[in-house]
């Protein structure tokens, strides 16, 4: 879907003062209360009318709320009005299936608001204004692009704060006028042994970061499961009294380490998942990837930890968001069915075990590394398949598709060629078919020569 806009997020760590981390606790606090009201009051009315509250009618009568509960004069009533709106959105992710029914939110649950509406005023170099906070220190580590819209304090559960800033930008002119030819197109196979392995040869090791961090993690897990919970009495209402277990005082700091430990991990896969995203982008305008069914992976029990760890789908997030902003660079998901089984020369099909590292073809003799064939198999695939929507952008007959798997060519039938930069050299540039396997683009010419491979350390 293509949008006439085009947003984009920023996130950058704030340095509140101790009045100001307190005043945003208030909020924090006020905006939970509020949900809890809005969520009990659309309930209510709902078991005794069968009638749904919606938002304009829970925001009409904020005034009103607000005036007889003064302590929320404290709170922006913007930052009010998207507690409600969140509220919404919940009842609306239920209402479709998508969610469960909205739960209250206990203390200390609700660790984010929002301010709707910002200004580029509110902005600062090094700080930000945050409206009825003030001015609060922010490292703004990279320059903010666009017209910023909308500013999100959050609370994380290692204890810093950090806001998010969404900006709005004109899409880039040359997303409206598709490219045909592509300097170097890679195809990527992504995988537990080689993170990634591109067409063109190189790979990169699966870093396993969880194996770096585990250690520490589980240590402060143990820590916290140590720690013992307070026993506290309260009187309720009727008068009764009653033991409750509350958190102490070591246990909330346990619990702050065992969150930093996951905080590093979590930084440091991100981290070089951006760097590796971004090598990417800049090296290569074409980029194939496989679609991969990642929760039908998880069911694999002995490789979910590792395949959580690899985290593809974030990373191929931040591919396709790189790609976006560079403008430069196409991306085409491909279903990832039978991409490590096919041969990329005659896209003969036959099974290859999990264990098995190379890749032999009976039927024509090609003899490759597994991780290869398949990143050729990507690339190949995932051109056919942006050349094919190409053809319907511009309104062509688009030949029937012939998927390698079903028909494999006889080993020694010619395989007609295209070179990538052929396509604008023909006559008329719509007549070229990309209609069967083999037709196309071979790996050879795609990336303009071939010269075996060259494997680059990162
Ligand atoms: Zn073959």
């Amino acid at each position: 879907v293509k949008t006439d806009r085009f947003t984009s997020a920023y996130r950058f760590r704030i340095y509140p003062n101790t009045k100001q981390q307190r005043m945003l606790l208030v909020v924090l606090e006020l905006c939970r209360r509020l949900y809890n009201y809005a969520v009990c009051q659309r309930k209510d009315t709902y078991k005794a009318t069968g009638r749904t509250v919606h938002y304009e009618e829970q925001q009409n009568q904020l005034p009103q709320f607000k005036d007889q509960r003064p302590e929320y004069e404290q709170a922006h009533s913007q930052v009010l009005q998207d507690a409600l709106r969140r509220v919404e959105r919940a009842f609306t992710g239920f209402l479709e299936g998508r969610t469960r029914y909205p739960k209250y939110k206990k203390h200390g649950q609700c660790r984010s608001i929002t301010f709707p509406q910002i200004s580029n005023e509110n902005i600062g170099s090094n700080s930000i204004i945050l409206p009825k906070i003030g001015r609060v220190r922010m490292t703004k580590h990279r320059p903010i692009k666009g017209k910023p819209k909308t500013l999100t304090i959050t609370l994380t559960k290692s204890g810093e704060w950090y806001t998010s800033i969404t900006t709005e930008l004109n899409p880039p002119n040359n997303n409206s006028n598709p490219r045909i030819i592509f300097n170097n197109p890679i195809g990527v196979d992504s995988g537990l042994v080689n993170y990634l392995y591109l067409s063109d040869g190189e790979h990169v090791d699966n870093p396993r970061f969880i194996s770096n961090h585990a250690k520490r993690i589980i240590k402060a897990q143990k820590e916290l499961s140590r720690k013992k919970r307070k026993v506290k009495r309260v009187v309720n209402v009727n008068g009764n009294s009653t033991t409750l277990k509350v958190p102490g005082s070591n246990w909330l700091k346990a619990k702050t380490i065992l969150a930093r430990r996951w905080r590093d991990y979590v930084n440091a896969k991100e981290d070089w998942q951006w760097k590796q995203a971004n090598r990417l982008v800049n090296k290569h305008d074409f980029i194939g990837y496989e679609n991969l069914p990642i929760r039908n992976m998880l069911k694999n029990h002995c490789l979910a930890r590792a395949i959580q760890d690899a985290a593809w789908a974030g990373f191929w997030e931040k591919v396709e968001s790189k790609a976006a902003t560079a403008a430069s660079t196409t991306t085409q998901k491909v279903p990832p069915q039978y991409t490590t089984q096919r041969c990329s020369k005659c896209g003969y099909k036959h099974k290859v075990a999990l264990s098995e590292r190379s890749f032999m073809c009976p039927n024509c003799g090609h003899f490759d590394d597994r991780d290869h064939n398949s990143s050729d198999v990507v690339l190949s695939d995932a051109l056919q398949l942006y050349y094919k929507a190409f053809e319907k952008i511009v309104g062509m007959d688009v030949p029937e598709f012939t998927p390698a798997e079903i028909e494999p060519l006889p080993p020694n039938a010619e395989k007609p060629m295209m070179v990538a930069s052929s396509i604008a050299e023909t006559g008329n540039k719509f007549h070229t078919r990309v209609d069967e396997p083999g037709r196309g683009i071979t790996r050879a010419e795609a990336h303009g020569f071939s010269n075996g491979r060259t494997s680059q350390p990162l």
